[in-house]
């Protein structure tokens, strides 16, 4: 069973404030993540892995966007955090 199948998903925006490598501009940009929310049951079909596997799991933000446009200079660059998972209490 694929680790998707244990979760449900919403996309959701996140405000961050990023500095553009290029004009070093300091603005608030909207990123976009998946969240992932542990389902209340464990999914029909889960075998024995997928049992001892369920409980461990957690809440869990993954982000989708690697890259944005600056609003200054319009151009493109990294996400500058290396952070990419962030995991929910
Ligand atoms: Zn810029």
């Amino acid at each position: 069973m694929h680790e998707r199948e244990f979760f449900d998903e919403r996309p959701e925006t996140r405000q961050q404030t990023m500095t553009c490598p290029f004009c070093r501009r300091q603005a608030e940009y909207g990123v976009r993540w998946m969240r992932r929310t542990k389902k209340a049951q464990l999914p029909r079909g889960a075998d024995e892995r997928d049992r001892a596997m369920f409980p461990k799991l957690r809440n869990y933000l993954v982000r989708l966007d690697d890259a944005i446009t600056c609003g200054t200079c319009r151009r493109r660059f990294e996400i500058p955090s290396h952070q990419s998972i962030m995991f929910l209490e």
